[in-house]
């Protein structure tokens, strides 16, 4: 089964600060999955290292819906670049044929069930977690990754 992955759970260095966020869990899931590694951030377009960006109203839902924004620290709209990164996020998804998304936590793209609103963790998805979502893909964060992907494949296997 092909699952996108946030490529920084791998170990890429595509974060804001130009780090990475590692996760054993995650790789070792690797050698059970077919991973297709992706920065939703990277692939809007923004660079890295680049300042860090938060959701300014409710969260990734209402940034999809053109009822919030996004704005990096240095009051930079960069709206625009977290919707282009969740819609190339999105075709890589169904140009692959991925049908899960493995997704870095809090991130305001990435975050699955929680986010980044006003440089606060809250609950909520990031805006390329509630793409995918929209769309039907089933989307896990790293710490529920293991039990989400078993679950699926033992769907899959009772068809
Ligand atoms: Fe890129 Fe998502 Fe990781 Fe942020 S959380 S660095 S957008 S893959």
């Amino acid at each position: 089964m092909r699952v996108l992955v946030s490529a920084c759970l791998l170990g890429a260095s595509c974060r804001y600060d130009g780090s990475h966020c590692l996760d054993e869990g995650v790789v070792d899931l690797a050698r059970r999955f077919d991973f297709i590694p992706a920065c939703p951030e990277q692939l809007g377009g923004l660079c890295t290292p680049r300042p860090p960006a938060t959701i300014t109203l409710g969260e990734g839902e209402g940034v999809l819906d053109g009822d919030s924004s996004l704005l990096d620290v240095e009051g930079r709209d960069v709206t625009g670049h977290f919707l282009r990164g969740a819609a190339e996020s999105l075709r890589m998804v169904e140009i692959l044929g991925a049908e899960a998304a493995v997704l870095k936590e809090a991130s305001p793209s990435c975050g699955v069930n929680k986010t980044n609103r006003r440089r606060r963790m809250v609950n909520g998805s990031g805006v390329t977690a509630a793409l995918l979502r929209r769309e039907g893909i089933p989307v896990f964060s790293e710490s529920g990754a293991v039990a989400g992907l078993r679950d699926l494949l033992r769907g899959k296997r009772k068809i």
